[in-house]
């Protein structure tokens, strides 16, 4: 099919449909206390294309915690500042580990195998708040609604409560770095950063219009704005391709085949590069973490449509 001549509210249509028999497969994150009160038969999907137009289906204006996603956010925040070798302090590689794993972290000392991890963007955390020294947070949030062009986001104060007193593995892992010498800053700092970011409340097409810098070079098509250049977009994108479903990031690749990054809030942020960025958002996850329904429904998006990056 000719990208041009696709009629995507048709697609969209047929998705929605499509997923209805799995919305009651999986289990809402129950982890984190307040994810698992959320209504777990939500579905939402998003596009938004480089030309501006954009299509939406479901509950695509409710705010959900984007959680992992806000990973892509950070680092590509830290690339933009960052002019040293990032390879001392984090890997590239998939880990073929659950998000909060802490095994390889003694194996490989202290240095976690990429950004999209939970220990990954701890390190990210402490380097953003290395380069600011004060009010990290808000400059990263900042940045963000800028990116978006919305002033409408921020984050949700008691989920970030909660992940701070309830987050026991997390400082298993800032601890283990710490002792390595790869976080430079107090845990403390570095965690209400970590913490706050994953709180961060946005809806489908918000996570699209934000994204959208990735599908095009770095440089948002609808403001002009420049975020990245050009290689360091392509990098990002790398990542989240390799590394953007946990230990599920080749079975992703293997059934959507394009770059992604999901959160255990249900959302998946998705590029088709040089075209669009789509969003998914259905709470209930799979075994691995990853939204059950947002990735049968980027699967279907790609073989209905034929626009996967291969
Ligand atoms: N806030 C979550 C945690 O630190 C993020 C996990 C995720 O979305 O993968 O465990």
């Amino acid at each position: 099919m000719k990208k041009n001549n696709i009629d995507y509210e048709k697609v969209l249509k047929e998705i929605e449909k499509e997923v209805l028999p799995f919305m009651c497969d999986g289990e809402v994150a129950s982890y984190i206390a307040p994810l698992a009160g959320v209504n777990p038969n939500q579905f939402a999907m998003s596009l938004q294309f480089l030309d501006g137009r954009e299509y939406h289906k479901g509950a695509s204006q409710k705010k959900f915690s984007i959680q992992s996603i806000s990973k892509v956010f950070s680092f590509a925040h830290i690339m933009k500042l960052y002019k040293g070798d990032l390879q001392n302090r984090l890997g590239l590689e998939p880990s073929g580990n659950p998000f909060n794993s802490l095994v390889l972290l003694e194996y490989e000392n202290g240095v976690p195998r990429n950004p999209f991890i939970n220990a990954g963007a701890i390190v990210v955390a402490d380097m953003l708040i290395s380069y600011y020294k004060n009010n990290t947070f808000d400059k990263v949030l900042e940045h963000i609604r800028l990116v978006g062009d919305t002033l409408n986001v921020d984050f949700d104060n008691g989920l970030y409560q909660c992940e701070k007193i309830s987050g026991y593995r997390n400082y298993s892992m800032v601890n283990m770095m710490k002792s390595f010498g790869n976080i430079k800053n107090s845990i403390d700092d570095v965690m209400s950063l970590y913490f706050k970011l994953c709180s961060i409340e946005m809806n489908t097409k918000e996570l699209c219009r934000t994204m959208l810098f990735l599908a095009n070079h770095g440089v948002n098509p609808i403001t002009k704005d420049v975020f990245l250049t050009s290689s360091q977009a392509k990098r990002v994108n790398a990542l989240m391709l390799t590394c953007g479903h946990y230990d599920a990031s080749g079975d992703f690749a293997y059934r959507v085949g394009i770059p992604a990054k999901s959160g255990v809030g249900g959302g998946i942020v998705a590029i088709i590069p040089g075209l669009m960025s789509l969003c998914v958002y259905s709470p209930r996850l799979n075994k691995k973490g990853n939204s059950l329904v947002g990735t049968k429904a980027l699967e279907l998006f790609t073989t209905k449509t034929g626009l996967s990056i291969f």
